[in-house]
């Protein structure tokens, strides 16, 4: 319930405006978003390296409504990768395709991507190509293949709540696109999606094992202790040496898993989300731990 009811208010124009503009934003936020410039995520960024611990960068937006406001998502990115380039940061940069236009022209956004991706090519990143709700599947992973078929640097991602990832993973292992597996944010009908966790979780692992088999550099990004362990355990038996795949967390989540991942010697890359159109971001987060809304008051008070 609580997690419909956030996913619900995560889409309400009116609050968003109210909170994004309050003066107390960033105690809203300072759990889950870096901050609000590039230079604070590369602060972020620097902190973590000194770790052993990669990021993602992504500067936080989604559905834009002009193309112009899609390009200067675009080259916000660009900016970043840059940055990212000129500092030699082990970091990649994590797009959601509606910020750079696919709601508004799927050309524009294809370019948008590909500028992206040979940005990241050049300077040794990569472009993880965030998911959407279910009404952006399909085209989503048809831009991510394409932009893959000509920039292997693209990541594609899949969510385990969906009926249909099973084939979508056979597809891209087959095609070779790396894929990072998440379980899923969005508030998806019983038509499409599986509604317990029992029946994610399970599917999760199956599509966990199916990557680490046979998919090019997967990303297992989950916060699940226990889907953790199962993937310690099956890439030990299985002997996957821990550089063939990565591990990936939201910054501000389980630190306790992230440190124990890095000691045992496996891969881990935070998302690290930065800028001020946080709001969706910030209830998608709610939505996954209802706890969360009293370390928020806990802080609107202190
Ligand atoms: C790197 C990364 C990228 C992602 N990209 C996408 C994407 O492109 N599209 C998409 O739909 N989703 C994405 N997600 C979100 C994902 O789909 C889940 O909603 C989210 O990761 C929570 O699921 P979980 O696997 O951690 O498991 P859960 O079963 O939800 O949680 C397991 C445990 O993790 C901890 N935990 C999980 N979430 C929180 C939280 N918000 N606050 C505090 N503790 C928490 C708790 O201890 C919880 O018991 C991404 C997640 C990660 C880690």
């Amino acid at each position: 319930m609580m997690r419909h009811f956030f996913l619900f208010l995560s889409g309400r124009p009116g609050l968003r405006r109210w909170m994004e503009r309050s003066p107390l934003s960033r105690k809203f936020t300072r759990r889950f978003v870096a901050g609000e410039t590039l230079e604070d995520a590369l602060a972020v960024v620097g902190h973590l390296q000194q770790e052993r611990i990669w990021a993602t960068l992504d500067h936080l937006g989604e559905n834009v409504t002009t193309l112009q406001e899609a390009a200067a998502s675009a080259d916000a990115y660009l900016d970043a990768l840059a940055r990212i380039e000129d500092r030699s940061l082990p970091c990649t940069v994590s797009v959601k395709l509606t910020q750079v236009g696919l709601d508004l022209s799927e050309k524009a956004c294809l370019e948008n991507v590909r500028r992206l991706a040979a940005k990241a090519k050049a300077g040794g990143s990569r472009v993880e190509i965030d998911m959407e709700s279910s009404a952006y599947t399909d085209r989503t992973l048809d831009v991510a293949a394409r932009v893959a078929a000509e920039f292997t640097c693209t990541r594609a991602v899949i969510q385990a709540y969906l009926f249909r990832s099973a084939d979508d993973i056979e597809r891209l292992n087959r095609l070779a696109v790396p894929v990072r597996l998440c379980k899923g944010a969005y508030d998806e009908p019983p038509s499409v999606a599986f509604a317990s966790k029992r029946d994610v979780d399970r599917n999760y692992l199956e599509l966990m094992k199916a990557l680490l088999d046979g998919g090019a550099y997967p990303a297992i990004a989950t916060h699940d202790e226990r889907i953790l362990g199962e993937a310690f355990r099956y890439a030990r038996e299985r002997k996957i040496a821990p550089d063939r795949f990565e591990f990936q967390m939201l910054y501000g989540i389980r630190r306790d898993l992230q440190r124990r991942i890095v000691d045992l010697g496996y891969r881990l890359r935070l998302y690290v989300p930065y800028g001020t159109a946080w709001y969706p971001y910030f209830m998608r987060r709610l939505a996954e731990r209802p706890a969360n809304v009293l370390f928020l008051a806990r802080n609107l008070f202190r």
